[in-house]
């Protein structure tokens, strides 16, 4: 069963495709709105009201991997670079692939990525453990660039697929969430900037640590706020620690 959503929210428009139950090739295609009723989750298609199936993990992995929903704004196309499994400790909620990413296809696969991996302590080999570190950035795919540098992540790509992978790990000890884009989605208060948000990340531990992205284009932030690497860097690497062994 796939399906696709053309908005987020309680009345959001599904795309449901069933194929046929006697093994052909046959498949069937509606659309439904999606409702939230005491908890559970409901279709309406017409006038009648049916429980909504969860994709398994597999199924909407595969559907993210496909997805085109907004490659009309993607330079380069779609190309989704995620790392995801239902057994992760650590969650990494960043922004979206940079260039050079999106031509790897593997997550973190630059500078930003060597910082972050000596911000957590952690070797290669652990961080593209997907039974230990999910990577989930904003946007999955290349959003391109602008005047002052990448974009920010297609909006259409968390509304789709975000809560809908969150709800598959339920394993996890420890969200590590990276910069403005995350900050919003992810914690229930932000401050008035990301300086200000990252400043009070002692609201938010120790399940939950905001961060400045790792990039060098951030140099002169980390310069200027000594206290990141004095206070909040020591909590990061004893967090990580912990929720591995969780
Ligand atoms: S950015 Fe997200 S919504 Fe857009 S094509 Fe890529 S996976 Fe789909």
């Amino acid at each position: 069963m796939r399906r696709s959503a053309k908005h987020n929210g309680s009345l959001a428009l599904q795309k449901r495709e069933v194929r046929h139950t006697c093994g052909c090739e046959r498949v069937l295609v509606f659309w439904g709105k999606m409702h939230r009723q005491m908890g559970a989750r409901w279709v309406l298609i017409g006038s009648t009201l049916l429980p909504f199936m969860k994709p398994q993990f597999p199924q909407l992995l595969e559907s993210v991997r496909q997805c085109r929903l907004c490659e009309k704004s993607l330079p380069l196309g779609p190309r989704p670079v995620l790392q995801v499994d239902p057994r992760a400790k650590i969650l990494i909620a960043g922004q979206a692939p940079g260039r050079r990413v999106h031509e790897t296809g593997v997550p973190f696969d630059d500078p930003s990525g060597d910082r972050l991996r000596e911000w957590m302590g952690i070797t290669k080999e652990t961080f593209y453990d997907p039974t230990k570190i999910a990577i989930l950035p904003m946007g999955f795919c290349y959003p391109g660039t602008g005047k002052s540098g990448d974009l920010p992540p297609r909006p259409e790509c968390a509304e789709a697929w975000r809560q809908q992978l969150l709800d598959c790990l339920q394993q996890l000890a420890l969200t590590l969430v990276i910069g403005q884009y995350a900050h919003k989605w992810h914690l229930p208060k932000t401050h008035k900037n990301l300086t200000e948000t990252v400043r009070a990340w002692q609201d938010y531990a120790p399940s939950v640590i905001p961060l400045p992205h790792p990039s060098p284009r951030n140099n002169i932030w980390l310069k200027k706020n000594p206290w990141f690497s004095e206070s909040l860097l020591p909590t990061l690497m004893k967090s990580t620690q912990e929720a591995l062994i969780a």
